[in-house]
């Protein structure tokens, strides 16, 4: 009988035994992938295997764009717990352009609700280019989204301050409060898009006829055109994807720039709207998040681990980077961070 008892508890012990190491060898086997070499190799790989693709042209119909150098290369990868992986140019600056609707986005969020963007502007992708004027017009100013020009342009108008200085100052601190240091202006992008923005400020008027302009028209382009303009490098782009990655508190500053709740209503918008047409060609590939702008610029946010970016301005078809795409996409396969990659429990 005792025997038969000692053999049992013998057993239960074992088979204990062989579902913790079990599970903890499932467990390190999706975390492994995450170490410092692992990111480092990933990320020195993406950028040796893309440096000299040639593939792709700077956008042009903003004219500064055109001027500025297509061989910027740089990566930058940060970690929530605030390690900084980078490779190539990380100190040539860009404007920000279409990556600043997500953080305008943000902040409008935070300070009026997430109701207030479904209601006033709109979440759902409008499945047409980003300054899609018929979009406005198909759907009587109605989801409109704020990742692409007529939502941005009304998140823009939303954003709280008195006048247009004020509403300006605000979206200029979010954005250095994202990128934890103090951005400025790139004046020639600026004025060169300020000078030739009559579709923008078309779509602004079109939204004011359909009540859907919450500061003068004019105005609010105007800011919207600026904030286009903000410049940013690699390495602030990827510690503002980071800031996002990491539930709004920037983990090099550790200031917290937004909530979580702004964050999980922002990350959706960005995997349905971030890449213009491509949007879910690239979620398809990638499962994550991201933003890219016509300067060249483009973040990824991998929730809870990491946010990246690539600075290389010439863009393909759709309009994203073409070595934004490629390193990004290479480094999260790579480190097998896609969200959708599921361990099975058993
Ligand atoms: N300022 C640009 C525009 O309104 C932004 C476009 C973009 O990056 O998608 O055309």
């Amino acid at each position: 009988m005792k025997k038969l008892i000692f053999e049992r508890g013998m057993r239960l012990i074992l088979s204990i035994l062989l579902c913790v190491i079990f599970i903890s060898g499932n467990l390190s086997a999706q975390n492994s992938q995450l170490t410092k070499e692992n990111i480092e190799a990933a990320v020195n790989e993406a950028y040796n295997k893309y440096k000299d693709v040639k593939e792709g042209a700077n956008a042009d119909y903003i004219k500064e764009l055109a001027n500025v150098d297509p061989n910027i290369f740089g990566i930058a990868l940060v970690t929530t717990d605030g390690q900084v992986y980078t490779m190539g140019d990380i100190e040539s600056m860009v404007s920000i352009q279409s990556v600043s609707k997500v953080f305008t986005m943000a902040k409008v969020i935070e300070e009026l609700g997430y109701e207030a963007v479904e209601d006033k502007i709109g979440v759902d992708a409008t499945g047409e280019v980003f300054n899609s004027i018929t979009a406005v017009e198909r759907m009587r100013g109605k989801e409109i989204n704020p990742l692409v020009n007529p939502g941005a342009i009304a998140s823009t108008s939303l954003i709280n301050g008195s006048d247009s200085a004020a509403k300006w100052a605000s979206i200029l601190q979010v954005h250095s409060d994202f990128a934890g240091r103090n951005l400025s202006l790139n004046m020639p992008v600026y004025i060169s898009e300020a000078g030739d923005n009559l579709r923008n400020q078309a779509i602004a008027h079109l939204l004011l006829a359909y009540g859907r302009m919450y500061f003068d028209p004019v105005q609010a382009t105007d800011i919207y055109t600026k904030q286009c303009a903000i410049n940013v490098n690699a390495k602030d782009a990827g510690i503002m994807a980071a800031t996002l990655a990491n539930g709004g508190v920037n983990p090099i500053t550790n200031k917290v720039v937004v909530s979580p709740e702004t964050v999980m209503y922002t990350l959706p918008v960005m995997s349905t709207a971030g890449l213009y047409d491509d949007s879910g060609i690239w979620l398809y590939h990638t499962g994550v998040p991201a933003k890219s702008g016509v300067g060249g610029c483009l973040i990824a946010v991998v929730p809870g681990k990491f946010g990246i970016a690539v600075i290389s301005p010439p863009l393909d078809k759709a309009g994203n980077s073409v070595k934004g795409q490629l390193a990004i996409e290479y480094i999260i396969d790579q480190l097998n961070v896609d969200p959708y990659l599921i361990q099975p429990s058993k």
